[in-house]
């Protein structure tokens, strides 16, 4: 692994990559729920051996001391295989029809999570989020958007470009697009979902939202970037509108659960074009190099649709 996230399994120096994974069940233990056949997923994480409390309720994406593992990613051997074996409680069906639409679970599952914890954080008071904005037009703000739309609020999305698919990605669930300066939007978001991880918008945020409002972060970015800030202003802000802004990573079994029923139910055409190139695994390379159209890369490990 050279300049990269990640850690091979114990005692070994390679790590099989893949933590988005899409698959047909050729053998099921009997009584597992699933049959030959289903279309499923992985899911990525793995609790810890401890366990910690979170995670020996199943809820791995609160691990509280950090010895997770990860398939692709931390200390499992990952999905990028043509044969893969996977634990059933690990495994999640979807919507037969979804076709190869199906390995947008995971990226989905993250949405989900972060949709879901934004609401709970609403519970805390009688009123209802009618307006979202989405900062990042990359698959995981494209996510978020259709998550949002499902839910009936209406949705903004800010990128730094408009170029490629993606604005029509965007008014095609129904959301605005927008580029430029986040102070120019003319909204006032009840609700944020941060998709972009770049820091300083972070702050700006915090000064254009609605009173009561949450913004959730789920971008994270390797920048190292210093700014200003008047982190007095912000504290004062954020206490007296009630602002809540918190992080959410991962996601648990109920998460894809949700995301396979939003996937279900989002329309297919739209989904596809989320999928702007398919690459042979002899290709894979070229899968790596990404242009201003595409959205979503799959490399096809499978293909003649057998094993
Ligand atoms: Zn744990």
């Amino acid at each position: 692994m050279e300049n990269g996230y990640g850690w091979p399994p114990p005692g070994c120096d390679r790590l099989v990559i893949g933590h988005e994974s899409l698959g047909t069940v050729l053998q099921a233990p009997e009584g597992s729920g699933f049959h030959t056949g289903d279309l499923v997923a992985g899911i990525v994480r793995r609790p810890d051996p401890v366990p910690c409390a979170p995670c020996a309720q199943g809820e791995w994406d609160f691990c509280r001391n950090g010895r997770y593992t990860e398939r692709g990613i931390k200390q499992l051997d990952g999905y990028g295989a043509q044969l893969w074996r996977v634990e059933p409680h690990f495994a999640v069906r979807l919507d037969p029809a979804l076709g190869d639409c199906g390995v947008l679970l995971e990226p989905a599952s993250v949405l989900a999570k972060a949709w879901e914890q934004t609401e709970r954080i609403f519970t805390r008071a009688s009123w209802r989020p009618r307006v979202a904005l989405v900062t990042g037009a990359g698959p995981i703000g494209l996510f978020a958007a259709l998550l949002g739309t499902q839910r009936g609020l209406e949705v903004h999305v800010l990128d730094r470009n408009g170029a490629g698919p993606k604005v029509g990605l965007v008014t095609d669930l129904g959301a605005t697009f927008h580029t430029g300066d986040v102070h120019d939007l003319r909204i006032t978001p009840d609700v944020v979902i941060e998709c972009t991880g770049h820091g300083p918008l972070v702050f700006e945020l915090a000064d254009v939202v609605a009173r009561d409002a949450v913004i959730c972060l789920t971008g994270i970015s390797s920048g190292t970037r210093t700014v200003a800030v008047g982190l007095d202003e912000v504290n004062k802000a954020m206490v007296l509108e009630n602002t809540v802004l918190f992080g959410s990573v991962n996601a648990g079994r109920r998460h894809y659960q949700q995301a396979a029923d939003a996937l279900a139910k989002a329309d297919r055409g739209w989904l596809r074009r989320i999928i702007t190139r398919r690459v042979p695994m002899d290709g894979f390379a070229a899968a790596l190099h990404k242009t201003d159209d595409d959205v979503k890369v799959v490399v096809e490990l499978a293909t003649d649709g057998q094993p």
